[in-house]
Parts: C-alpha cells; sequence; structure tokens
C-alpha cells in the first residue's frame, strides 16, 4: 500500500553520474570536453519537444551538453540520411538519441543502419537488441526499460524467481523489459492485446508491468494483494490530465507498490540517459 516515486531513485543514479563524471574528468582518458549528447528530431511533436525539453535540463544540471539537431518534418529521406551520418560520425558527439517515430517518407531501417551501436544510448540498433537478447550486458538498452528495472531494484524489490507479467511487447518497452527482467532470473509472461486472461495472467503475477498506452485500463481486477505494479504508460485522459496505464486509485489499497504517472518511471528516464550518455563518452575515449 504504497506509492513508488521514481525522484528518490533518479537522485540515487544521479549520485553515482556525478561521482563518475569527476573521476573521468580526473583521467588521462578525458578529452578536455564534456559528455556531449546529439539529439536529433525530425519535426515539432509535442511529445518528442517535451522529452527533449527535459532531456537537456537533466543532462545540463549533470554538467554534460546537448547539441539539439533539428530537421524540417518534410527532409528528403536522401538528405536526412546524409546529416544522420554526418552527425553520427562527428567524435565530437558521443551518444544519440533519436526520436521516433520518424515521418513515413523517411526509412528508418536504413537511418539505424547507420547508427553506431556505441552510440545509440536508446538500444535501437539491431546489434543492441541482438546484445540484450542473447544476455551480453554491455551493449545499450532502452532507456525507459532501463528506469524500470533500476526503479525496481532502488525498491529493494528481489526480482529471482518471482512471477512477472509485462503488458505490451513493443521494441521499446516491452520485449526489451522482458528480457532484463528474465536476466534477473524473474519468470516472465509477455501479454498483448490478443492474450486470453489477461487478468487472470496479471492477477496470478507478483509484479505487473504495464506498458500499453491504454489510459488507466489496469485496474484493481487485474492485481493480486501485495503486489508490485509498475505503470510505464503516458496518456492523456478525456479531460486532458496525464495518466498511466494503471488505474492508480483503484489499484493502490491492493498492491504494495504501485508507480504513479507522473513521477514514477517517466522521472527516471531522462537521468538513465544521461547515464548511459556518460556511458559512451567513458566507452568512446577508451576505444578512440
Ligand atoms: P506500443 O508500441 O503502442 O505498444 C503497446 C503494446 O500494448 C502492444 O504490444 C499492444 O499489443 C499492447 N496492448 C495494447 N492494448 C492492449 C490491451 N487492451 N490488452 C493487452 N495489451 C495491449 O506502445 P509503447 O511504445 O510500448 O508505449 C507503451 C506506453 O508507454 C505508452 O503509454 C507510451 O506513451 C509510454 N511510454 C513511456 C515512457 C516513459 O519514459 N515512461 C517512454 C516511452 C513510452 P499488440 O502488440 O498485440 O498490439
Amino acid at each position: 500500500m504504497a506509492e513508488l516515486r521514481g525522484l528518490p531513485a533518479a537522485k540515487n543514479i544521479q549520485e553515482r553520474i556525478t561521482e563518475r563524471l569527476v573521476e573521468y574528468k580526473k583521467s588521462d582518458d578525458y578529452p578536455g570536453r564534456l559528455p556531449t549528447l546529439g539529439i536529433v528530431r525530425v519535426g515539432n511533436r509535442e511529445d518528442d519537444l517535451a522529452y527533449e525539453k527535459s532531456a537537456v535540463k537533466k543532462i545540463d544540471s549533470l554538467g554534460m551538453q546537448v547539441k539539439v539537431f533539428e530537421f524540417a518534418q518534410d527532409i528528403s529521406c536522401e538528405e536526412f540520411l546524409k546529416e544522420f551520418k554526418s552527425i553520427n560520425d562527428n567524435p565530437d558527439i558521443d551518444g544519440i538519441l533519436l526520436f521516433s517515430p520518424l515521418p513515413k517518407s523517411i526509412d528508418e531501417k536504413k537511418v539505424l543502419k547507420i547508427l553506431s551501436p556505441d552510440k545509440d544510448l536508446d538500444g535501437l540498433t539491431l546489434y543492441n537488441q541482438a546484445k540484450l537478447y542473447v544476455g551480453e550486458k554491455d551493449g545499450f538498452v532502452p532507456c525507459t526499460a532501463d528506469a524500470v528495472i533500476q526503479l525496481l531494484k532502488f525498491a529493494g524489490v528481489e526480482l529471482e524467481g518471482k512471477k512477472v507479467a509485462v503488458v505490451g511487447r513493443s521494441p521499446v518497452i516491452g520485449k526489451p523489459v522482458s528480457m532484463m527482467l528474465t536476466a534477473e532470473n524473474a519468470t516472465v509472461t509477455i501479454c498483448h492485446s490478443k492474450t486470453k486472461d489477461l487478468k487472470g495472467t496479471c492477477k496470478d503475477s507478483d509484479i505487473v508491468v504495464a506498458a500499453t498506452g491504454r489510459a488507466r485500463m489496469i485496474d484493481a481486477d487485474y492485481i493480486g494483494d501485495g503486489a508490485i505494479v509498475i505503470d510505464v504508460g503516458i496518456n492523456v485522459d478525456e479531460d486532458g490530465n496525464m495518466c498511466g496505464d494503471v488505474d492508480f486509485e483503484n489499484v493502490v489499497n491492493k498492491a504494495a507498490l504501485v508507480t504513479p504517472v507522473p513521477g514514477g518511471v517517466g522521472s527516471v528516464t531522462t537521468t538513465i540517459l544521461a547515464s548511459h550518455l556518460l556511458d559512451a563518452a567513458i566507452k568512446g575515449v577508451k576505444e578512440r
């Protein structure tokens, strides 16, 4: 019966970033340039702009830097691929955050073939996806999926042997979080829109991770007494208010822990992005 807020976990990760950055700046490898994130945005989608604003603020506050590369919505595929290659090949950019989906006119698969796995902070490339799939821990995983795991670990939740229902199978959240939970020795059921008896599967689980994009869909009927509920959803309800995939008010008295929206997983995601940026910078200078 408690709210699991993201901020304490985020602060804890930020303290480690600050310590690691101090060490990096003192090391012989330090190139005399702050770790630099390249944000690549095509068009002006509201959710991209909101995430960009919080990413810039977070990375700046942690003493690193950001360059934003903004392109018109109607840029041609050929032109974008050329521009993206030059950003990717720029030795002064340590990591890249590419907003997707890209406009339909741009072939995203071709873009991701250009993106260097070492700069792929959100684990979008097939190379990093394969590393996660085979259990190699030195690749990048999607920041949101990583935020879910870090939040659970910070809350002291034992994952080994636990039954987990992950509701959603997207390549950016559902699948990677399922792989990461499996690597932590949890027993994971991946659920989706065609799952039969979704309620029963969730109710029978120790942990439910909701990533459906369906506002307040998971109510108390889906949750067993004392379960832990992680809400990844970011939705806008009919009154224009931000809400998650979980009906928080309905579930909070039944679950042992439940993350609020806003204030839960989303509060950890940009901190994870900053942490991935520092990893990329440190790894990058060692390899150059
Ligand atoms: P997505 O690509 O639309 O995937 C949604 C998944 O949910 C699909 O696998 C879909 O099943 C499943 N689903 C949809 N309706 C369902 C239902 N009624 N019952 C069971 N499963 C259902 O969405 P996404 O990109 O994974 O994002 C999920 C949510 O996370 C969204 O609200 C998004 O805004 C949010 N998000 C949060 C963060 C953060 O930092 N907190 C970051 C990114 C995204 P099928 O595969 O069968 O269609």
